[in-house]
């Protein structure tokens, strides 16, 4: 009787043991919250205010993440350890106004483009750079680290004309102190830089045309799931809602 006992909690314990492993194992491949990954500095796309990430990718995520029945959860991280996060799997998603290239597509999946962009050039008004094609391997170009404006300057003026700032705002403010001579960033975050600060412009001439998704680990089903939220918020006006909120044409 002893022995039965013995038997049949032993028996008990696999089970619930048992149980505990897969109640985890569905956990992980069907989690309800998805974490997304951005850098929070990247105005109307990502910044701070009061103490809450707001942007369009924050309100974009959020649609997203309604459609498919999760909770969202935001880490504001470096905005050049986003694409290695994912790639590791520390983060279900990337999202921070990130253009496509081939170079990234080698790492990470990209979800269809939710957004248009381009490079901007932004100087001081008195500069004597007025347009793209005066800007020369001699100048000190401001970028941020690991953007597309950093990679595009990087080769086309060498490695030596361009220094690199952790954040748009930082290289904003070293132009502004005379480090650099310009600054090459996306479009929407250069405006909103040159609203908030005197005596800067944006070059009329653009240096880059891009488009901006979402990136999922490579192969990851989130990629289609994303997707077909996308698809369903490009085509009931959510999305162009959201961006016309931020961006005032
Ligand atoms: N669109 C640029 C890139 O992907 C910059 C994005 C950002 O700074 N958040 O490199």
């Amino acid at each position: 009787m002893k022995k039965m006992k013995k038997i049949v909690s032993l028996a008990l314990t696999a089970v619930l043991a048992f149980g505990v492993l897969t109640a985890c194992g569905s956990k992980s491949s069907s989690k309800d919250t998805l974490v997304m990954a951005t850098n929070a500095t990247f105005p109307p796309y990502e910044s701070v205010s009061n103490d809450k990430i707001v942007g369009i990718d924050v309100d974009i995520a959020n649609a997203i993440a309604k459609k498919l029945g999760k909770k969202l959860e935001i880490k504001d991280v470096s905005f050049d350890s986003i694409i290695a996060g994912v790639q590791q799997g520390k983060y279900d998603f990337g999202m921070a106004g990130i253009t496509v290239t081939e170079d990234r597509k080698k790492n990470v999946d990209f979800t269809d483009p939710y957004a248009k962009a381009v490079q901007s050039v932004i100087v001081k008004e008195d500069s004597t750079i007025q347009s793209v094609d005066d800007i020369t391997k001699d100048n000190k170009i401001g970028v941020q680290q690991g953007t597309t404006g950093d990679i595009y300057a990087s080769d086309d003026y060498g490695e030596d004309a361009v220094i690199k700032y952790n954040d748009g705002p930082t290289a904003v403010q070293a132009l502004i102190s005379g480090k650099v001579d310009c600054v090459i960033i996306d479009s929407e975050p250069a405006k909103a830089y040159v609203a908030a600060n005197q005596g800067l412009k944006i070059l009329d001439s653009a240096y880059a045309d891009e488009e901006y998704a979402i990136c999922v680990k490579k192969g990851s089903d989130l990629k289609g799931d994303i997707n077909d939220a996308l698809k369903e918020l490009k085509k009931d006006g959510t999305i162009d809602k959201i961006i016309a909120k931020y961006i005032k044409e």
